[in-house]
């Protein structure tokens, strides 16, 4: 996006160019300043909501609908096998993790997912229905049978591991879930980190998730790429697929979209 403030002031060269953040490999963002109230300034683009909350919105991209796995993929490019049983998918034995065929940066995404009931009380902690969305094949929020009495009782695991967690870093605020055998939903705004020429982050990325209509993250700032038992770290990349996980226990995913989210301008200083 160029500069397209058509305030005309002297300062303007100045303060009306795109500002560059990042170049190179990998991300770039172009952000374009404005006075305030310029009429000249593009108004957004028209988006038409669903008639239900939780459904697509005109300019959401389907990943999965319960009409096939085309839009997914094993991480070495061969075809996703997931199970699709009614408008649902789910993890298979050596299904594999999956993940978009797109790449994706600054995003919005609905998702619902499932976990089984009847699961016998053997299975515990992690392995309880453990799966996770990462957004740019990195960055995880975690899926878990997390529903709980007051007590804690149902599964205990650590609290940055439990549903709703960024995996590793930041537990959520609250514990939003429902029972096994219940829809669940996330809806989530991810913003893209950025990187400079030598790698360096000059923006981390930051994710605000909403659980079952719950506020559990507000524009938490991520540490790093998700890592088991390592503090996260960044390392430089540029766009990357949204992955969901197979770790190897019973997961359902249902009504999976995506809305691609763009640089906001900055105002004039
Ligand atoms: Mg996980």
């Amino acid at each position: 996006m160029k500069s397209t403030s058509a305030v005309k002031k002297p300062w303007m060269g100045l303060l009306a160019a795109t500002l560059t953040v990042a170049a190179g490999a990998y991300a770039v963002a172009e952000v374009t300043r404005y006075a305030v109230h310029d009429r000249n300034r593009p108004r957004p683009p028209v988006v038409t909501p669903a008639a239900q909350f939780g459904q697509p919105p005109s300019d959401a991209i389907i990943l999965f609908d319960g009409a096939d796995l085309s839009q997914w993929q094993k991480g070495n490019g061969s075809p996703a096998t997931w199970e699709i049983v009614g408008d649902a998918m789910t993890v298979t034995r050596k299904g594999g993790s999956i993940q978009t065929k797109r790449s994706f940066g600054s995003c919005q995404l609905h998702i619902e997912w499932k976990t089984p009931e009847g699961v016998p009380a053997r299975v515990t902690d992690q392995n309880r229905s453990n799966s996770g969305v990462f957004f740019m094949g990195r960055y995880e929020v975690q899926v878990l049978d997390s529903y709980t009495d007051d007590d804690y009782a149902t599964n205990k695991t650590y609290a940055d591991g439990q549903a709703g967690a960024i995996y590793g870093s930041h537990p959520p605020m609250v514990n939003a879930c429902r029972a096994p055998g219940q829809w669940q939903n996330y809806d989530i705004a991810f913003l893209r980190p950025l990187f400079d020429e030598k790698g360096n982050v000059v923006r981390k990325a930051r994710i605000t998730v909403f659980h079952n209509g719950v506020c559990v993250h507000n524009n938490l700032e991520i540490e790093g790429t998700t890592s088991h038992k390592v503090k996260a770290k960044y390392t430089p990349h540029g766009d990357g697929p949204i992955g969901l996980q197979d770790h190897g226990n019973p997961i359902s995913f249902r009504n999976i979209w995506v809305r691609e989210l763009p640089e906001q301008p900055y105002l004039i200083e």
